[in-house]
């Protein structure tokens, strides 16, 4: 890699909010991208997501990023997101070849672009490569064959209604009151689903925060700690946060921002805000999964500053299908 690719690796990082540190470039490490039953080969990159157009016969690295991408949020197999989330890809072959864009490329790619109505007959074009390059959650789509046309549930929800919830936000910079501003956010958020249904959870009132059933938290890198033991699905891919779904295991409930991001309460033009990235993953924390609608909170993607602190009316039939209420 030549200085001039370098920074404009660099340009793209900060475009991102992504930090130099997390990014690293030449100094971060070497590792594979898992793909469904295979592994690409170790490769450095800066940018692991695609960065052109795609099409059918296409080869190289920049496919290899793709497949890596349609793997890790649920269009392609994925062993890890099979532990992690019970999960079954929308594809359930693998690509013949990491490398190139076969059959199984473009059917995965038809099923990302139908979930999310884009253009494009299982080609990457324009509009589905900035969705693509778009910063998003880390949770994988639930993709079905015909998919609804509404908000999606996971399944899982809390057996009683007032589950509590704790914060960490000392992870966040000291200084200028962003801990404290993050943490009456994320009460913001907590509000905003209790208000619309029967679910209502409670802050945490006991000794050892980490027993509380919603917890939220900073993590750093790609691979980083959950409450009691490592997070299994790592911070890749322009990935926000995530979250687990209340599903009865020891990480139910359990939401990881990202510090690789700048993060803010006041609508910051280079920054993810608190509140609406927390009231995204809380929908998870509850029960729900990703909706195809872009006005709603349950989105998957959203863009660095961008705020959308308000359930849209998907979001609310949502949580009262679950919960119920109204
Ligand atoms: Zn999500
Ligand atoms: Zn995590």
């Amino acid at each position: 890699m030549n200085r001039r690719e370098l920074l404009g690796l660099l340009a793209f990082a900060g475009g991102l909010g992504i930090s130099r540190r997390a990014c690293g470039c030449f100094w971060r490490r070497r590792r594979r991208y898992k793909i469904g039953c295979r592994e690409i080969e170790p490769f450095q990159v800066c940018d692991p997501l695609p960065s052109q157009v795609l099409a059918p016969g296409d080869t190289g690295q920049e496919v290899a990023k793709l497949h890596a991408y349609l793997s890790q949020f649920g269009y392609l197999p994925n062993v890890g997101l099979q532990r992690a989330y019970g999960y079954t890809p929308a594809i359930s072959e693998c690509p013949r070849s990491l490398e190139t864009y076969d059959e199984v490329t473009r059917k995965a790619v038809v099923a990302f672009q139908s979930f999310y109505r884009l253009p494009g007959e299982g080609t990457v074009n324009e509009r589905t490569l900035q969705l693509i390059r778009t910063p998003r959650c880390g949770v994988p789509d639930k993709v079905f064959p015909s998919q609804p046309t509404r908000y999606v549930v996971s399944g899982y929800k809390w057996p009683f209604n007032n589950p509590a919830w704790w914060a960490e936000t000392w992870q966040l910079p000291s200084g200028s009151g962003v801990q404290k501003l993050a943490w009456q956010a994320i009460g913001n958020a907590v509000g905003e689903w209790a208000g619309y249904s029967n679910i209502k959870p409670q802050k945490y009132m006991g000794d050892l925060p980490q027993s509380s059933p919603i917890y939220l938290c900073w993590r750093a890198g790609g691979p980083h700690s959950g409450k009691f033991r490592p997070c299994p699905t790592p911070f890749e891919n322009a990935v926000l946060a995530h979250a687990a779904y209340p599903d009865g295991s020891d990480r139910a409930g359990e939401i990881h921002f990202n510090t690789a991001f700048h993060w803010a309460t006041d609508g910051s033009a280079e920054a993810a805000d608190v509140e609406s990235v927390a009231l995204h993953e809380l929908g998870h924390a509850l029960g729900l999964a990703h909706t195809a609608h872009n006005e709603a909170v349950m989105y998957a993607y959203i863009s660095l500053g961008t705020i959308k602190r308000k359930c849209a009316a998907d979001d609310i039939d949502g949580i009262r299908q679950i919960y119920g209420g109204g």
